[in-house]
């Protein structure tokens, strides 16, 4: 029998409770996640109709205190302003400082023809290896850049879950034209960031079905 020292709390039994949602005219994943034992909860990527995402954490009890961009598209963050109003007080948005650039030019929202509310300004700088806590559950944030020049994703080790934005989809991967994009770092990212990780890991995107990284290291067109 392993003992656990009293100073170390023992992370058994802790469970990430993940809602996901289809949202927004870019069909963008966002997902709110919880501790299941502590209800507190954060949104990754409000892409749209935040109300929505709100309602669903009042079912759950859930109390939103995090807003995580993976990146600053508008399409990721174009819920953010109604589910901060909504609350009180906002729950902080974190973004990596490489993509304020974006996030104050609207996230490429007038190139496609919408006008957004782009909520709170960003107020936690992300980096490459920090971890977020989120009630008992660590999440670490890894660097990606490529899809944007300050894209994150947030990995939750006790789970075996990466949320991993528009970095790699299943059978795809980010696009690299719109201003910030670079293949070159983006594939260099997967590998690095994504690839590393076991293989049975989950990956949860921005668009589309989910994958993981064995299926991605076997059949992804782009990476084989
Ligand atoms: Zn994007
Ligand atoms: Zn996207």
């Amino acid at each position: 029998m392993v003992h656990t020292p009293a100073s170390e709390p023992s992370l058994e039994g802790v469970v990430l409770e993940i809602q996901s949602f289809i949202l927004g005219p870019a069909l963008t994943n966002a997902y709110l996640i919880a501790d299941s034992e502590t209800n507190e909860a954060a949104v990754i990527d409000p892409s749209w109709d935040g109300p929505l995402i709100l309602e669903a954490a009042r079912e759950r009890k859930w109390r939103i205190g995090h807003i995580w961009l993976t990146h600053a598209h508008f399409d990721h963050f174009g819920g953010a302003a109604a589910v901060a109003d909504a609350i009180n007080p906002p729950p902080p948005v974190a973004l990596h400082p490489a993509d304020y650039w974006l996030w104050r030019s609207g996230g490429g929202a007038q190139f496609f023809g919408y006008r957004i509310d782009p909520g709170p300004e960003p107020t936690i700088d992300l980096n490459d290896g920090q971890v977020l806590h989120l009630g008992r559950v660590r999440i670490e944030v890894r660097h990606a850049p490529g899809h944007t020049p300050g894209h994150v994703m947030f990995w939750c080790p006790e789970e075996k879950v990466l949320f991993c934005g528009d970095v790699i989809f299943r059978g795809s991967i980010g696009r690299t034209d719109l201003p910030g994009g670079e293949y070159e770092t983006l594939i260099e990212s997967i590998r690095q960031q994504v690839f590393s990780l076991p293989d049975d890991t989950r990956l949860l995107n921005g668009h589309g079905p989910e994958s993981t990284v064995g299926f991605e290291r076997l059949y992804n067109p782009f990476l084989t």
